[in-house]
């Protein structure tokens, strides 16, 4: 048997991994050894497979340490050859960091340790080395903290504060000192020390000096952190398995804080924000890599372009930007150069924007880390077509590149014109995320979290967020912070998810304590409303209105892309004019679901509605119908005329009458006055209407074939509706729908007086249309007997929303009671009225379409549930064999967008 492999070294030029191997390695790991393969620069190290992982999580510390020892050990030789140092040597030593690297990236979810190797004894020798007392001292306090909170757990030991940021705070009070910066090297001997109690203190143990020890806590502490209540939240949101697990990316330790020659950044390939091709990205000299990120001190930009560009938003003036805030550009122009290449470099290998990280030491420049970046919609589609127009990738490839999931931003709401010229602009930050956003101004995730929950609208302000903050922010309409570059967690996590934020807006002086933001000696509480605009960074007092974005440009061109490649259509669910133009917009190729119940609610019609439904006799009713015929007769007009030239799909009454009673006794009383009737014969009548499973009674074509009149009626509407259009030269196609049909003969009953009605019409109007008359597949029996009902129906349209409910035996009004701690269980991996359950749903679905085939080859077929939208579901309807999907408006450009995907992967 061979032996498992579970350490992957790289260093020199040379690596043992590849890109391609990003399910063993992680996303980081696996590029760590691409970029050694390519020539770029990056400190030796090695990776821990996402095996292991598993492996420690199953066999706990010991015995994967013991699995892992050998080569383990052999690695870190590899890199001390490299390095030319020894790992826990006082004489010559060489640090190192542990990192985690998920398959997929999960920016500071999991944790870090760095400056690995130190003790009291190697602090020495690493001054002799370096010649720089206040860089070892300062990479020594770092190291305490972050291993005493990462590793020894001392920041969530019951303290409400970090009690190493007490101890710094107390220092620097003791001595009139504001900046960290401004610590002498004495200082931090003094902070080495007093962290060193506190570790004591806090845990009973000494802080671990053996180098070994400290490897392998790191190392642990990172397989512990896949398991940490944040990364499990973000992998909920993206649907990132448990089994995955991560990496453990352990090297050399690189410094960008070694004085002015020394400098750490990020930077991106082209803009996250907005797509626009020019290399940006922030940094700092005389810093480590986490300075950058956590919002401390205002990084500077990397290129001038991007420096001159910050200025105008901050409103720095140019002498002020040159002397204080230059760009790498400027400052550095040797490393500007070779960093410029490296990441032209790295685009053209990959063929995406990368999102990269860097330390310059002493002058040499080193790749931490690159991947393909986070980009907003907007940026996803904009650097797809750019891409594609160089000629760097394919069109399927630019298809491929864009989640339909994302697209969702690009339809949301902006600002009105009109009501932003009017608002107040309070303060300016950095367009961290773009969008805009209205609501309540909340200081705590966890309160953004509470009043997201309650459906309020709420701001998440922070001076700066963290990992911790991700559920309020997931929950919050935007964020908007008082610190932190383009770069900072705020921004790198709102772009992620797609959301409004504002970063470094400087002149806002946030108090936790009071829950309080005070402007220009302004100051304003906790549910004040605010609005922020992402793309300008302006932040707004107040409640400003949106609108529905424009869709044109990259966007355009995209879903015209798609449009050649996919093979279904996309319609709407629509049940009025104004979504019908919405959708058709969004190019909807027809209505796929309208369903007429809605009508009867509005204004008048209710009356009409209970008159009918509360009528002791067919006649009763056919007066209440009467009344009802012409008002849906106009509706239709309204939405043939918006889809004109496409078909639309009118289904019949479905819902259970019950729906459309007064069950309180004061609208019952209203509703007795109206009628003509007593208070007794109302309750009565709504009484008698009660049933113990709705969902499963008196509902779909039930009604239809025990009151024959109403579909009449229905009918009637709907054709004679496209005969007034015929006459004003608009053309329109009616597909009547009957719903909820589970037998041949409760379909074909439906057929009859669909059919005598149309003709009825044509008489009248001594003219015709074409019509076709279809069915609902939303119960389990219709898609066992499919080919029977296709005997009647001309089209099926699979109602997966029923056929879901009954296939599952699954409420839909009252799953919500037990679907959440199913998935939280993992009884289910997603909720089937989301995500269409393609083994058991979807073998009906397909039972369905095969036996509907075999009655009519060309019998059309489409979805009209919820997953009509839902690209996995549009996938799997396109396997299938659909011509066509139907989605609310909003979803239809996801739709087409997952439609031409399926069908691109299909020809793969
Ligand atoms: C369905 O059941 O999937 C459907 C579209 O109908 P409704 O949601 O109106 O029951
Ligand atoms: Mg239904």
């Amino acid at each position: 048997m061979t032996k498992t492999k579970r350490v992957y070294t790289f260093g020199d030029k040379k690596a043992e991994g590849k890109a391609q191997m990003k399910n063993l390695l992680g996303g980081k790991g696996a590029n760590l050894a691409e970029m050694n393969l390519i020539g770029i620069p990056v400190p030796p190290g090695f990776t821990i497979t996402t095996d292991v992982c598993a492996e420690y999580n199953k066999l706990g510390r010991e015995k994967t340490i013991a699995l892992l020892k050998e080569e383990v050990e052999q690695a870190v030789k590899y890199v001390e050859t490299i390095i030319g140092g020894k790992f826990g040597n006082s004489e010559n030593p060489c640090l190192l960091s542990v990192r985690s690297g998920a398959r997929a990236s999960m920016p500071g979810m999991m944790d870090t340790v760095l400056n690995l190797g130190l003790n009291d004894e190697v602090v020495e020798g690493l001054i002799k080395k370096t010649n720089n007392p206040r860089f070892v001292w300062d990479s020594y306090r770092r190291f305490i903290m972050m291993y005493g909170d990462v590793v020894m757990g001392i920041k969530y030991m019951g303290h409400d504060e970090d009690p190493f940021e007490v101890i710094i705070e107390e220092l620097k009070h003791a001595k009139h000192i504001e900046n960290d910066a401004d610590l002498t090297t004495e200082d931090l001997k003094e902070l080495v020390v007093r962290f060193k109690k506190t570790v004591k203190e806090n845990t009973g143990k000494e802080f671990p000096s053996d180098a070994w020890e400290q490897l392998w806590g790191g190392v642990v502490a990172v397989f512990e952190s896949w398991n940490n209540p944040r990364a499990e939240y973000y992998r909920m949101m993206h649907n990132i398995p448990a089994e995955w697990g991560t990496a453990v990316n352990v090297q050399a330790m690189v410094y960008g804080n070694m004085g002015k020659s020394s400098a750490t950044g990020v930077a991106f390939t082209r803009d996250a924000g907005t797509g626009e091709n020019l290399f940006n990205g922030e940094y700092l000299v005389d810093a480590q890599g986490e300075d950058v990120v956590a919002g401390i001190r205002t990084p500077q930009q990397i290129t001038k372009e991007g420096s001159v560009r910050w200025a105008a938003l901050a409103g720095v003036t140019e002498l002020e930007r040159k002397n204080k805030f230059p760009s790498l550009e400027e400052c550095m122009p040797e490393i500007y150069k070779e960093l410029f290449d490296i990441q032209n470099k790295l685009e053209r290998h990959y063929k995406d924007m990368q999102d990269i990280e860097f330390t310059v030491q002493e002058g040499k420049l080193w790749m931490l880390q690159t991947r393909n970046g986070k980009r907003t919609g907007a940026a996803m589609v904009k650097i797809a077509m750019d891409m594609m127009k160089e000629g760097l990738i394919d069109e399927k490839t630019a298809i491929l590149r864009c989640d339909p999931n994302k697209l969702d931003e690009l339809l949301h709401p902006v600002f009105d014109k009109n009501a932003i010229q009017k608002a107040n602009v309070l303060a300016k930050g950095l367009p961290a995320s773009p969008g805009a956003a209205t609501g309540q101004i909340v200081f705590f995730a966890d309160d953004a979290e509470v009043w997201g929950n309650q459906g309020k609208p709420v701001l998440l302000v922070r001076i700066e967020t963290s990992p911790e903050d991700l559920k309020g922010m997931n929950l919050a309409k935007g964020i908007l912070t008082a610190r932190g570059g383009m770069t900072s967690h705020a921004a790198v996590v709102a772009r992620g998810m797609g959301k409004c934020c504002v970063s470094g807006a400087g002149a806002l002086k946030i108090s936790y304590k009071d829950k309080t933001l005070t402007i220009d000696g302004k100051v304003y509480k906790e549910g004040d409303w605010f609005s922020l605009n992402g793309s300008t960074g302006e932040v707004y007092e107040g409640k400003i209105g949106t609108k529905t974005p424009e869709l044109s440009g990259d966007f355009g061109e995209i879903m015209v892309l798609a449009n050649k490649y996919t093979k279904m259509d996309v319609r709407t669910n629509a049940d009025s004019p104004h979504d019908a133009r919405v959708a058709r917009n969004f190019g909807a190729k027809g209505i796929g679901l309208c369903r007429t119940e809605h009508m009867f609610f509005e204004g008048n019609r209710i009356k009409a509605m209970r008159e009918m439904i509360l009528a002791k006799d067919e006649t009763g009713r056919r007066k209440g119908l009467n009344k009802l015929l012409p008002m849906q007769r106009s509706d239709f007009e309204g939405i043939f005329e918006a889809m004109e030239g496409l078909p639309v799909t009118i289904r019949l009454l479905d819902p259970p009458l019950h729906e459309f009673v007064p069950h309180e006794e004061k609208n019952q009383k209203e509703m007795a006055d109206e009628l003509g009737v007593s208070v007794a014969d109302v309750k009565m009548a709504v009484d008698s209407l009660h049933e113990f499973n709705p969902m499963l009674g008196h509902r779909g074509c039930r009604l239809g074939n025990t009151y024959p009149e109403i579909t009449e009626m229905q009918a009637r509407a709907i054709i004679e509706a496209a005969m007034n259009l015929k006459k004003k030269g608009i053309k329109a196609f009616p597909e009547i729908m009957i719903p909820l049909t589970g037998t041949l003969e409760e379909m074909k009953m439906q057929e009859l007086i669909v059919r005598d009605t149309a003709n009825k019409v044509f008489a009248e109007y001594n003219d015709k249309i074409d019509y076709q008359v279809g069915t609902m597949m939303e119960i389990p029996r219709a898609c066992l007997i499919a080919d029977k009902i296709a005997e009647s129906a001309e089209f099926f349209s699979f109602g997966t929303n029923d056929l879901t409910q009954m296939t599952f035996g699954y409420s839909r009004d009252d799953a919500g009671k037990f679907l959440e701690v199913y998935l939280q269980k993992g009884i289910l991996k997603q909720d089937p009225f989301q995500i269409l359950d393609q083994e058991g749903v979807g073998q009906l679905i397909e039972m369905g379409i095969k036996r509907g085939r075999i009655t009519k080859n060309n019998l059309k077929v489409g979805i009209c549930g919820e997953h009509g939208g839902e690209p996995s579901s549009v996938e799997f309807c396109h396997k299938v064999g659909m011509n066509y999907v139907s989605c609310s408006p909003f979803r239809v450009p996801i739709a087409r967008l997952a439609a031409a995907q399926a069908a691109i992967k299909e020809s793969k």
